[in-house]
C-alpha cells in the first residue's frame, strides 16, 4: 500500500502490543481473519474454540 516504506514494518503483537522478531499467525472461532500474535499470546489463544495455526512470522534478516 505504502509506496514509501521500503523497509519491511516491523510487527506488533495484536494481543499485547510488543514488537517481537518472531511471530504466530493464528486465527480462532471469534476471529475471522488471521491475526499475528507473540509467543505468549499466541499460548492464550491455543485455548480459544476455533484455534488455527497459520504459521511463524519472522523479521527478514539481511546477510
Ligand atoms: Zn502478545
Amino acid at each position: 500500500m505504502g509506496k514509501r516504506s521500503r523497509q519491511k514494518p516491523e510487527k506488533h503483537c495484536v494481543g499485547c502490543q510488543a514488537i517481537v522478531a518472531e511471530m504466530f499467525r493464528v486465527k480462532y472461532q471469534e476471529q475471522s481473519d488471521w491475526i499475528l500474535v507473540c509467543k505468549a499470546c499466541q499460548l492464550a489463544i491455543k485455548e480459544q474454540d476455533g484455534y488455527q495455526y497459520g504459521g511463524t512470522w519472522k523479521q527478514a534478516k539481511r546477510n
